[in-house]
């Protein structure tokens, strides 16, 4: 029996929006992977959201796993979130001066987060990285930093050198626009590889400031490194004078308060925030110990500054989310409810004999199209593979499912995914997988 692909939803209303906002945006969005060029059809035009569903502008309900690309970890329109931020509203929307408000979110981390002492909020994860990467070129005094293949860290200039997430999608290998002069003080280099490590140390000796690597790289597939690669990542950065960044804009808060940091057992030299930091609203932060920090201006040379740095409205969304999070035993709830879904699958995959791998770690998962048992590096992505991940995500929208519209993203589970989404969305896999290997 061929496998019934279903019909597609309507999308007339999105369509058209798409269309006038292609007459003020470039490509129609404001951030590049939201275009939809990695799968069929066009973005759909979301009207709201509520726990884990969304509602596009047709009126098409889903079930949603992209999670605003990973921070709404407890699912759209929290009603402790939505309080503490319409609480805020009536008391002004950004002043510019500190606020009681961010000493009570930096609080919050910093008394559940024993490897950084000291941080500093932006607005962004690129900015937040952007900024680590300036303070570990002035306190170490060196230039050149170490990136790996296959991390996104934001659109710095200093990191579009053969990033992954949209840049990888359209199959390019960095951005036009960046100066050479910056990309050669980039070193990009593959991950999970201790021999090209040693290698860039020997070559590059005594002018590496950091090497800056995702908690757990999470932009390019789900890339899970082996601890023992990571404990010499470790070793060798302080060996030779060079910090150690880790990106957990994506890990942070998702793998707990302490993060890939804690998982892998290491201590970096600094740490990055964004996503789920902010509840929904626009915050990063960096932050390292006392010494390092004390490089920042006012107290230091490193220059780094924001007018919405802090921002009221952000911080009392950051507080309400951080708040939950902190309340015993929701990580292990959530991660025990991803595995409970994912191992369900892999036994329909298994019972099927399907090519297809789900990655997991967290409430992280990535399905990548491959017989291999594990992939750690960027390169060994097959490219033809994402021909059915588009087939995939084709019939999961039309079921009701909303993934990532690119097969190099992850997926999110949220707290507010209850048992019926989930086993609706075991179902919907299920069927689309059958198209998929028909
Ligand atoms: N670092 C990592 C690991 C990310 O995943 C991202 C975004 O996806 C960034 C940095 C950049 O964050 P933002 O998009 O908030 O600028």
């Amino acid at each position: 029996i061929l496998k019934k692909h279903m019909s597609d939803i309507s999308r007339e209303k999105s369509a058209e929006l798409f269309e006038k906002a292609k007459n003020y945006f470039p490509g129609g969005v404001n951030s590049p992977v939201r275009a939809f060029k990695s799968v069929y059809g066009t973005p759909l035009f979301i009207e709201r959201g509520d726990k884990a569903h969304l509602w596009d502008a047709d009126g098409n309900e889903f079930i949603d796993f992209c999670c605003s690309w990973g921070p709404l970890i407890l699912g759209h329109n929290n009603p402790q979130i939505r309080e503490a931020v319409a609480e805020q509203l009536y008391k002004g929307l950004s002043f510019g001066a500190p606020t009681r408000l961010e000493n009570e979110l930096a609080d919050l981390i910093l008394s559940n987060n024993t490897y950084i002492e000291k941080l500093r909020f932006v607005s962004s994860g690129t900015e937040a990285v952007m900024s680590a990467i300036r303070l570990a070129r002035g306190y170490t005094k060196r230039d050149k930093i170490v990136k790996f293949e296959g991390c996104y860290h934001g659109h710095s200039d200093s990191l579009l050198v053969k990033a992954g997430s949209g840049l990888v999608t359209f199959g390019e290998t960095s951005s036009a626009g960046v100066p050479k002069a910056f990309a050669d003080e980039t070193i990009v280099i593959a991950l999970n590889d201790k021999e090209a490590l040693t290698e860039v140390f020997s070559r590059f000796k005594d002018q590496i400031a950091a090497v800056i690597i995702e908690g757990i790289p999470a932009n390019n597939g789900l890339l899970l490194q082996d601890k023992d690669y990571m404990h010499y990542l470790r070793a060798i950065t302080q060996e030779q004078g060079s910090l150690l960044i880790l990106d957990e804009v994506i890990t942070g808060f998702r793998l707990g308060f302490q993060g890939a940091a804690h998982y892998y057992g290491i201590r970096p030299d600094i740490l990055t925030y964004g996503k789920i930091i902010g509840g929904g609203m626009p915050v990063g932060a960096y932050g390292a110990s006392k010494e390092i920090m004390a490089h920042i201006s006012p107290d230091g040379g490193v220059y780094q500054a924001g007018t919405l740095s802090g921002n009221p409205v952000a911080m009392a969304a950051g507080i309400a989310a951080l708040s939950i999070l902190n309340q015993p035993d929701f990580y292990q709830k959530l991660e025990q409810t991803t595995q409970d879904f994912v191992n369900t699958l892999r036994a329909y995959i298994e019972e099927h004999q399907y090519e297809v791998k789900i990655f997991t770690v967290g409430s992280i998962f990535w399905f990548a199209f491959t017989t291999a048992e594990s992939i750690k590096r960027a390169d060994e992505i097959d490219p033809a593979s994402m021909e059915k991940y588009k087939i995939m995500h084709r019939e999961l929208l039309n079921r009701g499912i909303y993934f990532g519209p690119s097969g190099y993203e992850v997926g999110f589970i949220s707290a507010a995914h209850s048992t019926e989404d989930l086993q609706k969305t075991i179902q919907a896999l299920k069927e689309a997988l059958d198209v998929v290997f028909q």
